[in-house]
């Protein structure tokens, strides 16, 4: 569904990735792991159109993302992304924050939107919550609330940007079990997170960053329990 081929992106002088390969097939959920700076959240962006790349090819669903004439609207159908940080409008309920992005992108009528928001948001728990504003809802909720926002343009895949590290711990958990749940029912998911045990359990598999390079991929229990590299052996003994 998703698939890398040499991608290559530099910020002025430094090159961030320096040709990376890797493939998404449908149904399958991928984490990526990898230490600060190693280019995870530029690949992420990268695959939205967020950011261009210098070389190399990103198809998404057969179809290439031309970097030179990308239409990102159509491609923002296709690929959903939550971050970190939930970038929610403050102004607008939770209800409305998830029909604004259906209203603009897919230019659905009021009626359809306002069903689209209210099954996504039932999704993640929070169906009840719909005339909420971001102000009233936990952190956690409002991360659900992005997730549902992402969620409600019905995308082939979704990517996930370290999206439970501004939660309280406490909250880390109701998050990680609505994405465990989309797992579950077959969404495609590419996921960046610090969550080892989470990746452990819920991935098909795997990818070890270092240094804007793929250096180990496979399935997350191999990966954790035999280390090819020093790169991921040193990682693993840091974060578990
Ligand atoms: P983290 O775990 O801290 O989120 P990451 O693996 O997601 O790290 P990236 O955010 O992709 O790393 O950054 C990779 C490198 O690119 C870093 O050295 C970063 O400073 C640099 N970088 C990222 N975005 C930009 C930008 N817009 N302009 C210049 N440099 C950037
Ligand atoms: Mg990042």
């Amino acid at each position: 569904l998703v698939k890398l081929s040499n991608i290559r992106k530099s910020f002025g002088s430094v090159e961030v990735l320096k040709g990376v390969d890797m493939a998404v097939q449908e149904g399958q959920v991928v984490a990526m792991i990898g230490r600060s700076g190693s280019g995870k959240s530029t690949l992420l962006r990268s695959i939205n159109g967020l950011e261009r790349i210098d070389d190399g090819v990103i198809e998404v669903d057969g179809e290439c993302v031309d970097p030179s004439q990308i239409d990102l609207r159509a491609l923002r159908l296709k690929v959903g992304m939550v971050f970190q940080q939930f970038n929610l409008f403050p102004h607008l309920t939770a209800g409305e924050n998830v029909m604004l992005a259906l209203k603009v992108v897919k230019k659905q009528d009021k009626a359809a939107c306002r069903a689209a928001a209210e099954a996504a948001l039932s999704k993640v728990g929070l169906g009840h919550k719909f005339d909420a504003y971001p102000s009233q809802l936990s952190g956690g909720q409002q991360q659900r609330v992005a997730i549902a926002r992402s969620l409600a343009m019905a995308p082939k895949v979704l990517l996930c940007d370290e999206i439970t590290s501004a939660l309280d711990p406490e909250l880390v958990n109701e998050v990680l079990s609505v994405v465990r749940q989309l797992a579950e029912e077959g969404m495609t998911l590419l996921l960046v997170t610090h969550e080892m045990r989470f990746a452990r359990e819920v991935c098909d598999s795997l990818v070890f960053m270092h240094g804007g390079r793929i250096i180990e991929h496979g399935p997350p229990a191999e990966l954790f329990d035999r280390p090819q590299t020093p790169e991921l052996a040193q990682f693993v003994g840091m974060v578990e």
